[in-house]
């Protein structure tokens, strides 16, 4: 069943303390009944803490990234096994951010996404064109390929691991929002993609969230359009009245 869903990447923001009084005021502020499924995706440092303090709540945690190997001598890396061992089961791949500093590669974040889904974790895929992308008007393209090549190596049954993030790369933390028309003309074509190469059912489950400068005033617009999930939300997710703000949009 295709999932409403708001997911606040913190990126590399907040120390410990500040992990923990964020956290306590989304457990204070976000509704017990909301209809969202609320996931937040910390620093790694504060990955277990987070767990512990979200237990008995309605808020779930993700990694903002993984290492594709099972271990070995990669410093500064953390592996699929370490995150599922404090109960992360859910991860970002493909970050714009990722590919664009980290040099992440299509290839690369297939290998992450088959590791993480030989874990059994969620994984939330990202991708999006650049600007000069949409300016040629080779953003279809671009979104295509990326899906080509980093996720559609994944077997059908995979797909209720996967929830989708459309950001286009112009318009994150830039303050740059696709319009709603612009969002769901590209999730309608990421849906019809998925239909083409998946089927109609998988099609039709998959979540597809927007990312890209989602505040507080224009979430419920965008996330009215019929082929659009939810959000995956950046800076406004590091302020608990904006985040709830969002996630009671949905
Ligand atoms: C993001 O980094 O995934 C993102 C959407 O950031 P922002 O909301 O700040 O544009």
């Amino acid at each position: 069943m295709r999932k409403k869903i708001v997911a606040g990447n913190w990126k590399m923001h907040k120390n410990a303390e500040q992990t923990e009084d964020l956290l306590n005021d989304l457990i204070a502020k976000i509704p017990t009944d909301t209809a969202a499924t609320v996931i937040v995706a910390p620093t790694f440092i504060n990955l277990a803490s987070a767990v512990e303090h979200l237990q008995f709540t309605n808020i779930e945690v993700a990694a903002q990234n993984v290492h594709q190997a099972e271990s070995g001598a990669f410093t500064g890396e953390i592996s699929a096994d370490m995150l599922k061992s404090v109960g992360v089961d859910i991860v970002i791949l493909g970050h714009s951010e990722r590919r664009a500093i980290f040099n992440e590669t299509d290839a690369l974040i297939a290998n992450k996404v088959g590791t993480a889904l030989e874990h059994d974790m969620t994984v939330i895929f990202c991708f999006g064109e650049e600007l000069k992308d949409r300016q040629s008007k080779n953003h279809f393209n671009i979104v295509e390929n990326q899906l080509r090549d980093g996720l559609f190596q994944i077997e059908a049954k995979d797909w209720e691991k996967v929830i989708l993030a459309y950001e286009p790369v112009w318009a994150i933390g830039t303050g740059e929002t696709a319009s709603p028309e612009q969002a769901q003309e590209m999730h309608e074509f990421i849906r019809e993609t998925v239909r083409k190469n998946y089927g109609n059912d998988i099609a039709e489950n998959v979540s597809i969230l927007y990312g890209g400068s989602v505040k507080p005033e224009n979430a419920k617009e965008i996330f009215s359009k019929p082929d659009v999930d939810g959000g995956l939300i950046g800076g406004a997710a590091l302020k608990a009245d904006d985040f709830v703000a969002i996630v009671n949009a949905i």
